[in-house]
């Protein structure tokens, strides 16, 4: 079985330069816009901003150390549809805002040449039983009504691809990126204009609404005249949302074949492949290593989880790797979890939520893109700025109702052991 894994390395970061140092904030500050949380969705809104507002003070606050949020964690699809239950006009919006999203994301990686492994190789979806063959059929239809191009691959192809035993049939999205989601993070923090103050490692820990909005930190705060909350599933411990969104952790482990085998791992040196339901594994391959996402349990983790929920996720991981490749044991050498903002019907929490307060949160696991576009937009509505994209994430239906996590988290788990037992050939 070989030497445990560790937990909480992000191999995304291994062997890369840190990202660049900001301040804690340490005063009492007064701004014209504050944002807050420097994941995609910050980061895309401070940027719009910035180019928009040159003259205004722009202040982006950080909890955690730059690096160390979902951002950095994520698999690494950049993808154009995530959520494919929605009715035509729905998926059509989605599928409008995702390109735009990925359209951006290419621009600003060529103009400031962020050097993350951008690979428009598209991703496979693929299916392992009949429940998940209904799934993919149900894909496919969003993907036509959406208009995005696909081509079928076969079992075969996938095996050959990428090694893996037990799909039984799939496709190829052609639009969709894969990314070092961490190099990504960092060379669009390094991208950030000028005129965008950055602090780390300063949690707000209460917003109120006095003449202005004022966010307070442990060692300072920041009075605001507007503010964006982009700080996912967080959002909630500052009261917002806390009805319509909440946070769940995931997991990704990282295998390799103890003989480094690479040939394992199929014909590509580097693929992708996502599950049909959420609840299933999806695997990339990067050169050598495996990342395989599986596992969810509800609530904060801020990457303390208890050593049995490690060991539980291992073993499922290390279940699901014995699946793919039952002729050989693969190793796995790091584990780390992140957090994700879920909402009941898989919608995005947008919009304004109180006289200059604006948040855009819960992207239900799919925010590269969907966080990205959703910054931007967030900065044209607070700056009442009309177009056809803000229409567009306007128009989507609106997260629904959910109770407090003392009665919610249960159902979900339950929830979550029906989907794992009806779709348990996918994980
Ligand atoms: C294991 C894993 C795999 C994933 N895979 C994918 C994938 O392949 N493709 C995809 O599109 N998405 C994926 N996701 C989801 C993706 O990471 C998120 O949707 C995306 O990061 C959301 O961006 P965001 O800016 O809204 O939030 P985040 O990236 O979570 O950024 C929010 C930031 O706010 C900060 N913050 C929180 N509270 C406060 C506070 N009070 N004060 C200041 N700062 C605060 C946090 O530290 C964090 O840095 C994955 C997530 C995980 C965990």
């Amino acid at each position: 079985m070989g030497k445990p894994p560790n937990f909480e390395i992000n191999s995304w970061l291994e062997g890369e330069p840190a990202f660049a140092e900001y301040p804690q904030l340490e005063a009492d500050l007064h701004t014209d816009w504050l944002i807050v949380g420097a994941g995609f969705t910050g980061l895309a809104a401070a940027t719009h901003l910035a180019q928009l507002r040159p003259a205004d003070r722009i202040v982006l606050i950080e909890g955690s150390r730059l690096g160390e949020g979902s951002a950095s964690r994520s698999s690494g699809f950049v993808v154009s549809l995530g959520h494919f239950d929605g009715s035509s006009r729905e998926t059509a919006a989605l599928y409008r805002l995702g390109t735009a999203a990925i359209a951006y994301l290419r621009e600003q990686v060529q103009t400031h040449h962020i050097e993350c492994d951008w690979n428009e190789a598209g991703r496979m979806i693929a299916a392992r039983g009949n429940p998940g063959l209904g799934s993919l059929k149900r894909i496919r239809r969003a993907l036509d009504r959406a208009g995005s191009g696909y081509t079928p691959v076969s079992s075969q192809q996938i095996k050959q691809t990428t090694g893996m035993s037990g799909y039984v049939d799939g496709i190829r999205q052609d639009e969709s990126i894969q990314v070092n989601p961490a190099k990504l993070h960092r060379g669009l923090v390094e991208s950030l204009p000028a005129n965008v103050e950055v602090f780390e490692q300063s949690p707000v820990l209460s917003i109120q609404r006095k003449s202005h909005w004022v966010a307070q930190t442990k060692t300072g705060s920041i009075t605001a005249k507007r503010i964006l909350l982009t700080n996912n599933a967080s959002v909630t411990k500052l009261g917002h949302a806390t009805n319509r969104v909440f946070p769940m952790q995931t997991y990704i482990g990282v295998f390799q074949s103890p003989q480094n085998e690479s040939s394992l791992f199929g014909d590509e040196p580097n693929w992708g492949l996502t599950s049909v339901e959420r609840v299933g594994s999806s695997v990339r391959r990067v050169k050598d290593q495996l990342f395989i996402r599986s596992g969810a349990i509800c609530g904060f983790a801020e990457g303390q989880n208890s050593a049995q929920q490690y060991k539980e996720i291992v073993d499922l991981q290390r279940q699901a790797m014995a699946r793919r490749f039952p002729q050989n044991e693969l190793e796995c050498i790091n584990v780390w979890s992140g957090g994700i903002g879920v909402t009941a019907n898989g919608s995005q929490f947008f919009g304004q939520a109180g006289e200059g307060l604006f948040l855009s949160v819960g992207y239900n696991g799919h925010g590269i893109a969907q966080g990205t576009i959703s910054g931007q937009l967030l900065v044209d509505l607070a700056l009442a700025r009309e177009s056809e994209l803000l229409h567009c994430i306007q128009g989507l239906p609106k997260p629904w109702w959910i109770p407090r996590p003392s009665l919610l988290y249960p159902i979900v788990d339950r929830y979550v052991e029906w989907l794992n037992w009806r779709y348990g050939d996918e994980i």
